[in-house]
């Protein structure tokens, strides 16, 4: 029998943290697709972040396992003191929406993570051209990579009215995340200016444009099928739940009535926002609303099976 290969994230991380771990040993995906278990096992020990994991005790054991050369550059006592080549590590692997969140846990981070420092502006570019598949082409003129990134993130809605609402979309000429209601009267009227920076309009610049605005089309593409896939499955997913009840164990009750649940008016307007993007707090928000409208529905037709009962009886 071959010998159980052991991974040397199972050789060195207790089981125990390996989900903390994981997430931050993660490999690029595309060294995953490139290297072999040997040169994985190398580019895993190298890793910096091991040394918050693994126990002492391996340290001792394993002489190929040795930090201490580049110790004193982890040194921080505080938060504070991040330096940017330190982020530039942790920040390897995080989307453009860790970055964010990353950046709003407190000051100094956000100062650095905002900065349009060139080291900065590389993670930024990094986290973009890994994680954004649609969004390979440079910024635009003027704009920060944390600016442009910003600017094309339509769950945020459009710029002017707020709202989340269908064709969202950014006017690159403008460089503008709006809806049509928002746009027309700012940027269609004669006194509008013909572009952001009133940038002479070349071949070069129209060709940039038209690139992408359809690399836009490409995403909506994926937009539209992703949120059309994730609101199917959070139907099926509740169509499929079960409820157990005393001498029924041998049943299969389900909890909501398929029909019933179609009626939900959350669950239709969120159809209706079909080119939109379905964020995981669009889920979570769906789920609790979904219920509370299902139980009204319930009891709606509840009081109309009641009502029409004491019509026939009455008659
Ligand atoms: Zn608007």
């Amino acid at each position: 029998m071959a010998p159980k290969v052991v991974s040397p994230f199972e050789e060195f991380i207790p089981w125990a943290i390996r989900p903390l771990a994981k997430r931050l040993l993660r490999s690029s995906k595309k060294t995953k697709a490139t290297t072999n278990n040997t040169t994985t096992r190398e580019s895993f020990l190298s890793n910096p972040f091991l040394k918050f994991f693994s126990p002492s005790t391996t340290t001792k054991e394993n002489s190929s396992f040795n930090l201490n050369v580049t110790k004193e550059f982890y040194k921080f006592s505080k938060l504070e003191d991040i330096s940017v080549e330190y982020l530039l590590l942790i920040c390897k692997d995080f989307t453009p929406y860790e970055l964010i969140s990353l950046a709003g846990t407190c000051k100094r981070l956000r100062e650095l993570l905002m900065s349009d420092d060139a080291s900065v502006q590389s993670i930024w570019r990094n986290s973009r051209l890994q994680h954004m598949r649609y969004l390979q082409l440079p910024p635009p003129y003027l704009l920060t990579e944390q600016e442009y990134i910003g600017l094309t993130m339509m769950e945020r809605g459009c710029q002017f009215c707020g709202k989340r609402k269908n064709w969202v979309r950014v006017y690159w000429r403008y460089q503008v995340r709006s809806c049509y209601e928002c746009y027309k009267p700012r940027f269609v009227s004669g006194k509008a200016p013909q572009n952001k920076n009133s940038t002479p309009e070349t071949t070069t610049y129209l060709a940039d444009l038209k690139n992408r605005e359809a690399a836009d089309r490409k995403q909506l593409r994926v937009t539209i099928s992703q949120r059309k896939k994730r609101l199917t499955d959070i139907l099926h997913e509740l169509e499929s739940e079960t409820i157990e009840e005393d001498g029924c164990e041998n049943l299969r009750l389900f909890k909501y009535d398929p029909k019933l649940l179609r009626q939900c008016p959350s669950y239709n307007a969120e159809w209706r926002l079909y080119d939109q993007p379905f964020t995981n707090g669009d889920e979570s928000k769906l789920r609790k609303l979904m219920e509370n409208e299902y139980r009204v529905l319930v009891e709606k037709l509840y009081y109309q099976s009641q009502e029409s009962q004491e019509l026939q009886e009455s008659q």
